[in-house]
């Protein structure tokens, strides 16, 4: 029983074509966490949520997996390698994280430490993102790429960053800064790496397709580029002119579109070699898709491709235009970000209300008295199964309606209509359930669905936690984490806490559709309901706002063991109220001073005791390192 509604759990989740081996269900119908994508080690989270309640840590909670993110890194390089030794491709690989996609402390620093093998590089776009990645270390062969908008000074640190030692690339966007580089390497008399980035005609797809084609708002045009070679030769500098790049949007979603800007981007690498330049690398930006949905369709959430497909296509091409150019094979660069890093991170937290739907059919008895069809529609009930959920469904219809005209001509009380009523609600969850375990799509029950969902309140907010899902539709996998050994009786939507009728999650991914909620089970009072939000790894927290006055959360970082213990586990705690309102301005002694004001004045017009005046003040002065989500404080007294 147990084994099977396990299997329906991570059909219903669609845990498995989502989780890149990462994710699954164990025997205790928790989620588990693979670091290593595979069988190797595991951790469970609803153990992990118990450890983190241990250490008073409140939700909701960010748990970061530093493993993963190796793992995924790893997978990346393994897929280039394999690439380039079956085509036996002459030229390396030396791949760059943009900062962009996840600029956290504890994030960045990791990927420098587990990067450092490969000769991991930093990919940046403005002035302080190359400030920040400047003072890390990195292995000595590793790439630092300067790409975006330059001003005099962000181009004085890139030639600071050269005396350093390190590999820099400015990789020009525009006429104008090429002739700044120019002029600046004639004062101090050395120049910094260049790459040019072009503007390809080919355009990715997907909800990034604007960042190719010829309105894009980067790179430079044909034109443009002859310009920057003929001025980069005037000035001297042709030995300085390493890369060609391009970068056609995030998240590409159809492999055919990744070919046809390859074919063209090497042949304009191919052609700048050509006509006297010596270049040394093709840089083909980021945009490997994730597969939010598990679709593995071209759908705005999918790919539909596979890492290696993709490898196999960009080495492939290049290797075949270099060939019939006759030039020689570049160093490839990757600039994938959000590949590496969706997978690493989730965010959990708990659900505090359901609105309710009607009563617990755990509290509906009958009596002997009770009516014939009353106690049929219970029957119904009981004995409703996957094989007659349509059959029964249809019975408890009719019953309803056979009740609900005896209550009108006065042979039903009232208590009977509730308990019918409460007897027909159960009867519709549990079709529910049955259908969506079926695979089918039946309208009736599509449509009953709807009138159903139930809102779950949780505790987190949407703006903060996973603003693409209220900016662009973005869609994250949603599942409860604990319980998926039971059988959900619900559908919801997830209402957060923020007083914005935005903050509602209403779309969830699902393998050939969007899911207008989800299925959820009926939290026990005596326990925490927990929800976990996957694949928050890139993006979300560079995009997180303050709406609503909530910050950064909580966040977990664990590292596992092999034999699938905790081998450390490190807390950075979220942002407080006062910290939230100094961003906005605020500032503390101010704050404070208004509140002693008030008081004060009340305590003179003897409107509060001083005792009072006391308490309140007390209060007053640690809100300020207050939590700004709901506490749980009930739960905490009992565990601590
Ligand atoms: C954003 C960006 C990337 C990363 O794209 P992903 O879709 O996260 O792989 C790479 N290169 C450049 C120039 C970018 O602007």
């Amino acid at each position: 029983m147990n084994d099977s509604t396990l299997q329906i759990s991570r059909q219903v989740f669609g845990i498995d074509a989502w989780g890149n081996g990462y994710f699954g269900i164990n025997a205790a119908g928790n989620v588990c966490v693979y670091p290593f994508g595979d069988e190797r080690a595991s951790l469970d989270l609803g153990e992990l949520m118990n450890t983190a309640t241990r250490r008073k840590i409140q939700t909701p909670i960010l748990f970061r997996f530093p493993q993963i993110l190796e793992t995924q890194l790893n997978r990346l390089h393994k897929a280039f390698q394999n690439a380039m030794e079956e085509t036996k491709y002459e030229g390396n690989l030396r791949c760059v994280f943009p900062f962009k996609v996840n600029q956290r402390k504890e994030f960045i620093e990791e990927i420098v430490r587990c990067g450092h093998k490969h000769a991991y590089g930093l990919e940046v776009g403005t002035k302080t993102e190359l400030f920040a990645a400047l003072h890390y270390e990195l292995h000595p062969e590793a790439l630092l790429i300067c790409n975006g908008f330059k001003d005099s000074h962000l181009i004085e640190l890139a030639f600071d960053a050269k005396k350093m030692g390190k590999n820099i690339i400015l990789v020009i966007e525009g006429t104008d800064e090429l002739k700044y580089i120019i002029e600046y390497a004639k004062t101090v008399g050395f120049c910094v790496d260049i790459g040019l980035r072009a503007k390809l005609y080919a355009k990715g797809s997907g909800l990034w397709e604007k960042s190719g084609g010829a309105e894009s708002k980067f790179g430079l045009s044909t034109v443009e580029m002859t310009e920057a070679l003929y001025l980069i030769e005037e000035a001297g500098l042709k030995e300085h002119l390493v890369m060609v790049h391009y970068h056609i949007g995030s998240q590409i979603t159809e492999i055919k579109r990744v070919k046809n800007a390859m074919k063209e981007a090497s042949r304009v690498y191919a052609k700048i070699c050509r006509s006297g330049f010596n270049l040394k690398i093709l840089n083909i930006g980021g945009g490997i898709g994730v597969d939010y949905d598990g679709s593995k369709t071209s759908f705005y959430v999918s790919a539909n491709y596979t890492l290696q497909e993709f490898a196999n296509d960009v080495v492939y091409i290049i290797q075949e235009v270099c060939k019939s150019e006759n030039v020689k094979c570049p160093t490839i660069v990757s600039e994938s970000g959000r590949f590496v890093a969706a997978f690493h991170s989730l965010l959990i937290t708990d659900v505090r209300e359901v609105e309710k739907m009607g009563g617990e059919i755990s509290e509906v008895v009958l009596s002997e008295s009770s009516h014939k069809i009353l106690v049929d529609l219970l029957n119904v009930c009981k004995s409703i199964n996957g094989k007659n959920y349509v059959e029964y469904y249809h019975d408890a219809l009719e019953y309803r309606e056979e009740l609900f005209t005896l209550f009108n001509l006065g042979f039903l009380e009232l208590e009977d209509r509730a308990r019918s009523e409460v007897i027909f609600d159960e009867i519709c969850s549990k079709a529910l359930y049955y259908h969506a375990v079926s695979g089918v799509h039946l309208e009736e029950f599509e449509d009953l669905a709807k009138t159903r969902t139930s809102k779950y309140l949780a505790n987190f907010s949407i703006f903060q936690s996973i603003p693409d899902f209220w900016g662009i539709q973005q869609l994250f996998p949603v599942m409860p984490i604990t319980r998926l050994n039971e059988k959900t009786t619900r559908t919801g939507v997830i209402m957060d806490i923020t007083c914005d009728s935005d903050g509602c999650l209403g779309k969830f991914v699902d393998k050939h559709d969007v899911k207008q909620s989800l299925e959820l089970h009926v939290p026990q009072s005596n326990k925490p309901y927990y929800v976990g939000f996957f694949l928050v790894g890139a993006y979300q927290e560079a995009l997180g706002n303050n709406h609503n006055l909530f910050g950064a959360v909580n966040e977990l970082n664990v590292r596992v063991g092999e034999n699938g213990t905790i081998e450390r586990i490190d807390d950075v705690r979220g942002e407080d109220v006062g910290e939230l309102l100094r961003m906005f301005n605020y500032r503390d002694d101010e704050i404070l001073s208004g509140y002693v004001k008030q008081l004060r004045k009340r305590l003179d017009d003897q409107a509060i005791t001083s005792a009072e005046y006391d308490l309140i003040w007390a209060r007053i002065k640690v809100f300020l390192t207050e939590y700004p989500y709901l506490v749980s404080k009930s739960r905490l007294e009992i565990i601590g």
